[in-house]
């Protein structure tokens, strides 16, 4: 086998930030899952390196996100209300203003470009940044956690580069920010799988949202049912994702990898197990093309973790099955020898309910966008 040149993204200087302590978004995930695979030796030889982040500049940052949005993230103070901030959706619930806020917000953004550019120097294969992943972030507002698009920024340099991209979101929550950046565009398709959005945030990312003008048929969403089960969403992943990432033929895999559709997680509603990222991830890699991912969602911290550092071993092309020297705890699933999470059983009441839902997912997508690729 072909060595494969995975990079890992991370600085202990992330670990100077933190949302407020009652908020879920935990910025200890990385840390947490470098500790894992750094215990496992998969930090270095056979072609792995280490990058750290770099703060994304302003000019860049302008690429996707307003001026008066970034002066208002970068005087953004936690001790001073601003109504116009709040416009802008800073400082609401969800998105707190929290000390040194912009410093965080463009250093974790920048894993997710240093890595995009690690992939067109050809020094990286894959890359990983756990410290990104922020797909809600709109260009003049904060929202869902998200405040720098760092998804957006990464798929519009490798597309000023001329590459043909596929953003692949399979975040439990719509990857709106990503999919209206390049809505009317065709030489970026962005595929979202994430919970049926009648009943989860943001509430976008039905089947008939398939893009527009050029772009018509390159925006791609899966809206899935509560409960849904491995073996159903790699049945989706399977019917809808695969045929139309093997039409549209990208140069490069831009791969948002939220654990937050994994069974246990308190924020959504689905019943993953992390074996559902091993098999997209080791699709991914037969595609032969680079692979920028990054982290994202994932609220049970335990789980994410684990499916992090597994999705790293399958990036960087190590066995995931070995004993693992890790105080990861299951806290809800299961775990097996390594980082593996076990089957979970599904009752006949929830195959039969979630079956017929995305049966009629599946179908609703290829109706709507098959024939515009020639499928
Ligand atoms: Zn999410």
């Amino acid at each position: 086998m072909v060595t494969r040149k995975a990079v890992f993204i991370y600085s202990p200087e992330l670990e100077k930030y933190s949302y407020p302590p009652e908020h879920p978004f935990n910025t200890i995930r990385p840390k947490k899952t470098r500790e894992i695979v750094s215990s496992m030796g998969l930090l270095s030889g056979g072609g792995r390196s280490e990058a750290a982040p770099v703060p994304v500049d302003r000019i860049v940052l302008k690429k996707f996100h307003s001026a008066r949005y970034l002066h208002a993230l970068k005087k953004a103070s936690p001790r001073r209300w601003d109504a116009e901030a709040f416009d802008m959706g800073l400082g609401t619930g969800d998105c707190p203003i929290f000390e040194r806020l912009y410093d965080y917000a463009v250093l974790a953004a920048g894993g997710t470009l240093v890595a995009a550019e690690r992939i067109l120097a050809g020094t990286a294969d894959v890359a990983f940044n756990p410290s990104g992943g922020f797909h809600h972030a709109g260009p003049e507002r904060a929202s869902g956690f998200c405040y720098i698009n760092d998804m957006a920024l990464a798929c519009i340099i490798l597309a000023e580069a001329g590459k043909r991209i596929l953003y692949l979101d399979v975040d439990v929550h719509h990857g709106d920010g990503v999919a209206y950046a390049f809505y009317d565009r065709r030489d970026v398709m962005t595929i979202s799988l994430h919970e049926n959005p009648k009943l989860l945030f943001p509430g976008t990312g039905f089947e008939d949202e398939i893009g527009s003008g050029p772009g018509k048929g390159y925006c791609v969403n899966v809206p899935l049912p509560i409960g849904t089960y491995d073996e159903a969403y790699m049945k989706v992943f399977v019917s809808v994702a695969r045929p139309l990432i093997g039409a549209f033929n990208p140069d490069v895999i831009v791969f948002q990898l939220g654990a937050d559709a994994l069974a246990g997680d308190p924020l959504a509603h689905l019943y993953l197990t992390n074996n559902v990222y091993v098999d997209i991830i080791n699709y991914l890699l037969s595609l032969n093309k680079p692979i920028l991912a990054t982290g994202g969602g994932g609220y049970n911290i335990d789980n994410t973790v684990r499916a992090w550092a597994l999705a790293w071993c399958i990036l960087c092309g190590a066995d995931s099955e070995g004993p693992v020297n890790s105080n990861v705890g299951s806290n809800g699933i299961k775990q097996h020898g390594g980082l593996r999470d076990e089957p979970l059983s599904v009752s006949v009441q929830q195959r039969d309910t979630v079956t017929h839902a995305i049966e009629a997912t599946i179908g609703a997508v290829k109706a709507s966008v098959f024939s515009l690729h020639g499928l």
